[in-house]
């Protein structure tokens, strides 16, 4: 029997002339997630793509777990293909589902025949093959309406397969078909849910971190690694750049005034944030930023701090609360090292009082004491390079 996973895709199926290279975009992105499981097989045809493993050897709960991941796919099975042929399919069924036959109340056989040339009508092969099913399985009745459990007879060109009930993939678009964006790291609980939500949508992700040491300490940085680390499972390979905030923060809080300390930090991160965008060719900059979380986040807050950038500001996180936000990190694992507790240069430098309206013409006037263009230079050039890390397999 072999063994394989069937996934369906989703939304990009839709996409009427992208949808080839939208395609070849899914396929790319699967082989690469899959290799640390061994070798296989990826193809697609007619929405569908075939994950077949070229050896026994490939750990294929592995991959099931990856197909899970992977953005574009709306549900994964485990399927066994077999020869286009109803004894081997009744076979097939019996030794792939007949544990779960055996325990179900009820079941139904569902077929879909893309190959029209198979002299068997869907329904004809449904009866045939449910027949000799509720004959092997006396005590599991047979009930097409609403069934406990639904064996799928798919017969296509090359084979039939046999699958049981499909598992719910991660929807969204192929990473990498919406382009390319830098997305605003931090260690929090936001900004990891806004760089998984952004990739979702088919964007192909560069993370930054702004890191001031001796404030922050490694341990803060290896948190962001890890984070990293957790959201290449979903977004593929992740190279943190990470960025020299130290002197920046020094001199806002030596020459700015105290309430709009953090809205002009925050205008220099958008600043340094897209010159990297333009260094890797990306159209936008994502943020964990949602609305009225906190002084920073007030409407007015998030006006000043794009208006110094030509870029997109993104920011995924606005329509969702708190805990929706956490349900998400729990969902795709980084909760748990959210949660760490060591500080961010934005947590170290936080004024006593920050203004939570901070009027546009106040803040441009205290950028005139700075040297903008000259602290971004230093801090891009001294971006910790050594320190970047490339996460995914
Ligand atoms: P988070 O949980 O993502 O840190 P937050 O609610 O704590 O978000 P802020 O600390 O004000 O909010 O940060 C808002 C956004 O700014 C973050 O979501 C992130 O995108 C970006 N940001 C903040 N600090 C950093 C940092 N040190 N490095 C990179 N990006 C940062
Ligand atoms: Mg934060």
């Amino acid at each position: 029997m072999n063994d394989m996973i069937l996934l369906k895709q989703g939304e990009m199926a839709l996409k009427g002339l992208n949808r080839r290279a939208f395609e070849t975009r899914l396929i790319a992105n699967i082989k690469k997630a899959l290799a640390p499981c061994g070798e296989f097989d990826v193809s697609a045809m007619q929405s569908a793509v075939y994950v077949e493993p070229r050896s026994p050897d490939c750990d294929m709960d592995s991959a099931f777990a990856v197909c899970r991941a992977a953005f574009g796919i709306n549900t994964v099975t485990r399927a066994a293909a077999c020869e286009k042929d109803t004894d081997a399919i009744f076979d097939t069924a019996v030794r792939y589902l007949g544990e779960e036959l055996r325990n179900a109340e009820s079941f139904k056989v569902e077929t879909k025949r893309a190959d029209k040339r198979f002299p068997m009508t869907s329904v004809e092969i449904s009866r045939r093959i449910g027949g000799r099913l509720a004959e092997a399985y006396p005590l599991t009745r047979v009930d097409v309406h609403a069934p406990a459990l639904c064996v799928n007879v798919e017969i296509r060109d090359t084979a039939a397969y046999v699958h049981g009930k499909p598992a719910r993939g991660a929807g969204g678009l192929p990473v990498g078909v919406s382009g390319r964006a830098v997305a605003l790291l931090s260690g929090g609980i936001d900004s990891p849910v806004a760089a998984y939500m952004a990739a979702k949508r088919g964007l192909r992700l560069i993370p930054v971190h702004f890191a001031s040491p001796p404030y922050t300490s490694e341990l803060a940085l290896r948190k962001v690694f890890d984070l990293a680390d957790i959201l290449s499972l979903y977004c593929g390979r992740l190279t943190v750049e990470t960025v020299s905030f130290t002197r920046i923060q020094e001199t806002i809080g030596r020459k700015c005034p105290e309430g709009l300390h953090t809205v002009i930090a925050r205008r220099f991160m958008m600043r340094a944030a897209e010159r990297i965008a333009i260094r890797h060719g990306c159209g936008a900059i994502i943020t964990g930023e949602n609305l009225g979380q906190v002084a920073s986040q007030t409407l007015q807050a998030l006006t000043v701090t794009q208006e110094c950038v030509l870029l997109p500001v993104l920011r995924p996180c606005i329509g969702l609360d708190k805990r929706e936000i956490i349900e998400t990190a729990v969902a795709i694992g980084t909760y748990e090292t959210s949660i760490l507790p060591y500080e961010d240069c934005c947590t170290v430098f936080t004024p006593r009082r920050p203004r939570t309206k901070p009027p546009l013409r106040d803040v441009l006037e205290a950028e005139t004491g700075l040297d903008v263009g000259g602290l971004l230079d230093d801090a891009l050039d001294f971006a910790c390079r050594d320190s970047a890390v490339t996460s995914g397999k």
